[in-house]
């Protein structure tokens, strides 16, 4: 299938490893250029180099805290300085950490909101002038808990609904600009932060980490978890010219895992 993406510029935010990285990879291999970030800058450049020696497209690595208005201004704008549009932006970011509502004080619920769901907003706002030249792509990376919030989430399960909810009004009022946006919601990928959840949760229940793990892959329909590249195809998809009539939808990569219908 022709994806129509050769030539295309692609930030991805949270991009030195997992979902973000697998994304940058697989928009890379589509022939986009690609421009990649995180807080630390040793991981960012290797990351940045294995793309670039994979797929042979221009990859651009930024520095850039997704929490800081400041650096996604300087994000966005570098990006466009350098190759001058902007096509396809996809939102990701850290999670927030685990807890209950008692674990949680001002600060965590306003870094919450600054990384999972202003982020987004922000990043969306910089970046809307350059879509809107030709038309593009925003894809929000959220998470199962928006369809059924998961227990001990409460960060990720309120904020990112804020995203779902701000992403359907956009998809809206930016359609007649040729610009779609649309949520990928992952379940259970093997990623850094899924496995150091299932650390915590062994060590919080004086388990070993494989029986959890068991667990986990067990209580999926398809006995598995997920890769980042699971999550990476849908969202190279969506950013194609094939996903043009598809918008303000929003779609788990779960392994039939979530029980809702919706
Ligand atoms: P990860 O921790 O493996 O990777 C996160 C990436 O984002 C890394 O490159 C990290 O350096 C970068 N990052 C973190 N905070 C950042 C910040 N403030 N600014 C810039 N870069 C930052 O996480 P992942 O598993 O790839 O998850 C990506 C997103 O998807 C997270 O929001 C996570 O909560 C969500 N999610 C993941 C799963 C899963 O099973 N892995 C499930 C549901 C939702």
């Amino acid at each position: 299938m022709e994806l129509g993406l050769t030539g295309k510029v692609a930030i991805v935010g949270g991009s030195s490893r997992g979902i973000g990285k697998a994304i940058a990879l697989a928009l890379a291999q589509e022939g986009c250029d690609v421009v990649i970030c995180a807080r630390g800058e040793a991981d960012l450049k290797a990351t940045a180099g294995e793309i670039r020696s994979q797929t042979g497209t221009r990859v651009l690595p930024l520095v850039c805290d997704m929490s800081s208005y400041d650096d996604i201004q300087r994000l966005v704008h570098e990006t466009a300085d350098t190759f001058g549009r902007i096509d396809i932006v996809v939102n990701n970011a850290g999670g927030p950490p685990v807890g209950t509502f008692d674990d949680f004080a001002e600060e965590e619920w306003q870094k919450a909101v600054d990384q999972n769901f202003l982020s987004a907003v922000r990043t969306i706002r910089e970046a809307l002038p350059y879509l809107r030249r030709q038309g593009g792509r925003v894809i929000n990376i959220t998470s199962v808990t928006v369809k059924q919030p998961i227990d001990r989430l409460i960060l990720s399960n309120a904020v990112r609904l804020g995203v779902v909810g701000m992403a359907k009004t956009l998809s809206r009022e930016v359609a007649k600009d040729g610009i779609t946006v649309n949520n990928v919601c992952p379940g259970n990928i093997a990623t850094q932060r899924l496995l150091s959840l299932f650390e915590a949760r062994a060590q919080r229940e004086g388990r070993p980490f494989q029986e959890v793990l068991e667990e986990e892959k067990s209580g999926t329909p398809t006995g598995s978890l997920g890769e980042p590249a699971d999550i990476a195809a849908l969202v190279v998809f969506l950013a194609s010219e094939k996903a043009r009539y598809i918008s303000g939808a929003t779609i788990q990569v779960d392994g039939g895992s979530t029980t809702a219908v919706f």
